[in-house]
């Protein structure tokens, strides 16, 4: 601590990137306080009780920690083994599962291929691993040695990754999911169920330019198709929580933070809600880029051309998430279940939210665990052009239960109780501005040094002392903690 502040580090938020943020400043000895609104530290990374028995990933479905954050941390979460099945699921009742075996009743030639597309895709992951682990530089500004030796190791990873592997990556990020998963595969029910990945969170369809891209985004977070830790989001952030505490931290939850305090284009600290102040050297916040600098900071202290990019941030979140509380017999397989039967039915499905309407045959995802179902549902826009979410939420809790009940009869009898998350609910009750699941849409010009606005990739921002750390920024998108942990090597 200096400069007679309260404390060396103040985290807005106990996401998991603030968290992990957190975590590392207080590994190195720093005072810090990570300040939460909600009663419950997680952000979307968090286990809910809805009712009796009625416990569930309320938000996020499943994923991991990056190895090396868990290592560093030491936190108590054991490695990723399992592999779960991905299902596509058909009308006609002959599921697709995503293996060599499986694919063959569709298409031998398909099957042939699986390998060399699994091997594909996991040296892609590869790749965007070390890219998102990389702070990027400030373009076209001079960037400093931190930056430098990041990007010398993303070159070196590139070149180690043998030209054509590297020309195929780099050439399938601005590509279509549709024409990514054509280089491979003839059968379009194996096309559609790999293509559905690509836009699995975001507002693109499969012909969507960069779609190619969300793909390895995707990919890469879950280590394949499936989701894995599915049931165990809480304890992802509750082994951080106990980190930061282990290591001297404090974290306050509802505790919201209406202002950051800002004197000489320098942040000193921030305002709670209720009027309370509290001093830092540093400001590092969570919350996504929108809300932090539009909100928190305010045009006020802002350039005019750095507030415009700020506002031109894509937000848009177009999923509701739906938890079922059944009696057991609902017949849904274990794994990772889609409703994706072609490119064309996903594209359809997308084309709803371009105007603003909530799509009548949608793309599920669907999820167990224990008695519980979840359902990703895409597309339910955020901004609806006909209606709003305080009417529509009970709609999309009926289309996703009458459209999987023709694949499941036996859910419809099975259902105890249901909690829908819209994305009205996903911005005021889990703080996502416009119900963005990754605090900004991952497009081609919202990526690597463009993320979260061009010439600002690099966690800082035009007031001193402020940083930004979580999923907005570089890195972020997914639970892998990359975007809080190269926030704090920034600031040493
Ligand atoms: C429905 C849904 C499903 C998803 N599924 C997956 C998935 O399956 N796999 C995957 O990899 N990723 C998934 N994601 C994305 C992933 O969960 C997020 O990218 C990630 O969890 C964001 O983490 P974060 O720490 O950056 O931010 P958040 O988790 O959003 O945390 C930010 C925190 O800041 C708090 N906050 C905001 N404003 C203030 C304030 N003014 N004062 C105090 N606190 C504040 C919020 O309450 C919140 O707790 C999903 C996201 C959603 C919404």
């Amino acid at each position: 601590m200096t400069n007679h502040h309260d404390y060396y580090a103040i985290i807005i938020g106990a996401g998991h990137n603030g968290l992990v943020a957190a975590a590392y400043l207080a590994r190195q000895g720093k005072k810090v306080l990570v300040l939460e609104r909600r009663a419950i530290v997680g952000g979307s990374v968090v286990t809910e009780s809805f009712g009796d028995d009625f416990s569930v990933d309320s938000v996020f479905t499943g994923g991991a920690l990056r190895p090396d954050i868990v290592r560093d941390l030491k936190l108590p979460l054991p490695a990723v083994k399992e592999k779960p099945a991905f299902i596509s699921l058909q009308p006609d009742g002959n599921h697709l599962m995503l293996n060599a075996e499986s694919i063959r009743r569709f298409s031998e030639k398909d099957a042939a291929r699986w390998g060399e597309f699994l091997r594909f895709m996991n040296r892609s992951a590869e790749i965007l691993d070390v890219a998102y682990a990389t702070i990027m530089p400030r373009l076209p500004m001079n960037f400093g040695i931190r930056e430098g030796y990041g990007l010398l190791e993303l070159g070196l990873e590139l070149r180690l990754a043998g030209r054509k592997d590297m020309l195929n990556f780099i050439r399938s990020l601005p590509m279509t999911a549709q024409e990514l998963v054509e280089e491979y595969f003839e059968s379009e029910t194996v096309k559609a169920a790999v293509a559905s990945l690509g836009i699995h969170g975001f507002t693109l369809g499969p012909m969507g330019a960069g779609t190619g891209y969300t793909l390895i985004h995707n990919w890469m977070n879950r280590g394949g198709l499936a989701h894995v830790n599915v049931g165990k989001a809480g304890e992802i952030t509750s082994a951080l929580a106990n980190a930061v505490k282990a290591f001297g931290g404090e974290i306050r939850t509802e505790a919201e933070v209406s202002s950051i305090k800002v004197e000489n284009q320098t942040a000193k600290g921030v305002v709670l809600t209720n009027g309370e102040e509290i001093s830092a050297d540093v400001i590092l916040s969570a919350a996504d880029p929108k809300h932090t600098l539009l909100k928190l900071v305010g045009s006020r202290e802002l350039p005019p051309e750095f507030i415009w990019h700020v506002q031109s941030i894509k937000m848009r979140g177009s999923m509701a998430k739906i938890h079922l509380q059944t009696d057991g017999r609902h017949g849904i397989p274990d794994g990772t279940v889609v409703l994706a039967p072609s490119i064309n039915y996903l594209e359809k499905a997308y084309d709803a939210a371009k105007y603003g309407e909530i799509s009548k045959n949608p793309y599920l995802e669907i999820n167990t665990s224990g008695n519980v179902v979840s359902v990703h549902f895409q597309f339910a826009p955020y901004a609806l052009k006909n209606s709003n979410w305080k009417v529509e939420g009970l709609e999309v809790e009926k289309l996703a239960i009458d459209t999987l009940a023709e694949y499941f009869p036996n859910l419809q009898s099975s259902i105890k109780a249901a909690k829908t998350i819209t994305p009205k609910n996903l911005e005021e009750i889990y703080g996502l501005t416009e119900g963005d699941l990754n605090h900004g849409q991952l497009m081609l010009d919202q990526f690597l040094f463009m993320r979260p606005i061009p010439g600002w990739s690099n966690h800082k921002t035009p007031i001193d002392n402020l940083y930004l750390c979580g999923s907005g920024v570089h890195g972020g998108g997914g639970v892998s903690g990359a975007a809080g942990r190269n926030a704090v090597k920034i600031l040493k």
